[in-house]
């Protein structure tokens, strides 16, 4: 699809059904200035469908993916349900990740807007001290990741006695990564009689599961169908041979000249080898995998938010969640491993409406995957071609193209990613 390059920027649609109105969900009319300065002028059909339920304190279960605006979904019934007098935490909101941590104290601070709420978020990789600091001043809602929000609570940081909301967002994720055993201890120590929303882009049984045995009479919404292959996002395979990857990389680069990408990667080793061949030969290369200190995912997320970067080679920590709203492309330079993955990472794009197109990269020896891929999405991926360029014809012993130029420098020793020399930290494998 070469002309989506000129795609540019259309309004959100963010909901089909043009009576639908935040006037009807039972919003104050603070939340509703919040909401009309946040510049949303349509619930999405997920909003519609859990704020109503969720304000008036019932529990919720949610099939919903990112970008659909579920997390507004869960942070308005909050704001609308914090009791305006009480100084100390009384909504916890657990994610999987940092960066969704992050996004979300984002949308919690934009909708929270005239209501002067402290919202503390609390993620491994920054100091602990700091964020027990800031829950000492008094916190009306807490986000962060399951094992940083045991540690606040083991250190009795983290009063969970007045916690009345609970929000377990991504939650096939967080299970997906093994935070299971961590979750139930967290809903163990909050109220029972508090709500609890839970949020999930697919509700295997694991997850009925645990609604099961911490949720009271949930409420369960499907808002799957239509988000699954996304109506908005036009899907194509590559058939390649692995050692021309790269070459295919480069020529749909210029190809398509995205406005944003992500080009996500199996690896955290294959991450960095595509980002640093990728970064030789082009400007705004940007690389982010779990293996990187927070600061330096922090601050790739942000130049990717500006745009200062414009092709974020990354793995899958990345691939939920993260809501970036110019990512025109995503190119799955290595077939996720899962199926689920790949839902989740052509899901940063097409958001809201917009357009958006995904590439995804197939050897000959992962047909069977192609097609797991394709059942679980019910939709045929389009082959794609590039004029000129044969991504099977790779010829033995041949070196790669790139490589042929001699008038090219020859290749400096590699230099540290981050940090000065450093090696990396270990954190969970994602
Ligand atoms: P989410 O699915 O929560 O990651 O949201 C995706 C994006 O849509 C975010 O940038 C939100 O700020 C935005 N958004 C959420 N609700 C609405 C709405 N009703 N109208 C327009 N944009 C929205």
């Amino acid at each position: 699809m070469s002309d989506s390059n000129q795609s540019e920027s259309k309004p959100a649609a963010a909901n089909s059904d043009p009576e639908a109105s935040f006037d009807t969900l039972g919003l104050s009319d603070v939340t509703l200035a919040a909401i009309k300065k946040a510049g949303y002028e349509v619930p999405s059909p997920v909003q519609a469908g859990v704020i109503p339920h969720a304000v008036t304190g019932k529990d919720v279960l949610g099939q919903a993916r990112t970008g659909t605006g579920k997390t507004a979904s869960f942070v308005l019934p909050i704001l609308e349900r914090l009791k305006p007098d009480v100084n100390q935490p009384q909504a916890l909101i657990v994610v999987p990740t940092r960066e969704l941590a992050v996004q979300v104290e984002g949308e919690v601070s934009k909708l929270a807007y005239g209501l002067n709420l402290r919202c503390v978020t609390a993620y491994g990789g920054k100091p602990i001290r700091a964020q027990i600091e800031k829950l000492n001043k008094g916190a009306k809602v807490v986000v962060g990741t399951p094992g940083r929000i045991l540690d606040l609570i083991a250190r009795r940081a983290l009063d969970t006695s007045g916690l009345h909301i609970v929000v377990l967002d991504e939650a096939d994720r967080m299970l997906d990564i093994g935070f299971r055993p961590d979750i139930e201890k967290i809903l163990r120590k909050c109220p029972q009689s508090r709500q609890t929303l839970l949020l999930s882009a697919t509700l295997p049984k694991t997850i009925l599961q645990l609604a099961q045995k911490y949720m009271t009479e949930p409420i369960t919404l499907d808002f799957s169908e239509k988000d699954i292959a996304v109506s908005t996002i036009d899907q194509y395979y590559f058939t390649v041979h692995p050692k021309l990857k790269f070459e295919l990389l480069k020529r749909l680069l210029e190809r398509e000249n995205p406005q944003q990408a992500i080009i996500f990667c199996r690896t955290k080793h294959g991450t960095d080898k595509t980002y640093r061949r990728l970064s030789k030969i082009m400007k705004g290369v940007g690389v982010m995998h779990g293996d990187m200190p927070q600061g330096a995912r922090n601050r790739t997320m942000a130049q990717f938010r500006d745009e200062t970067v414009r092709i974020l080679v990354a793995t899958d920590v990345i691939g939920r969640g993260i809501d970036v709203t110019n990512v025109s492309h995503i190119i799955n330079y290595d077939v996720p491993q899962f199926s689920d993955d790949y839902v989740h990472r052509v899901g940063r794009t097409g958001r809201m409406g917009r357009e958006g197109v995904a590439y995804t990269f197939v050897t000959l020896e992962q047909g069977e995957e192609l097609t797991k891929i394709e059942i679980r999405i019910d939709k045929l991926l389009m082959k794609s071609t590039i004029d000129g360029f044969d991504p099977m014809a790779f010829v033995e012993n041949e070196r790669p193209p790139e490589e042929r130029d001699s008038s090219l420098p020859k290749e400096p020793p590699p230099k540290p990613l981050y940090g000065r020399g450093r090696g990396p930290k270990k954190y969970r494998r994602l």
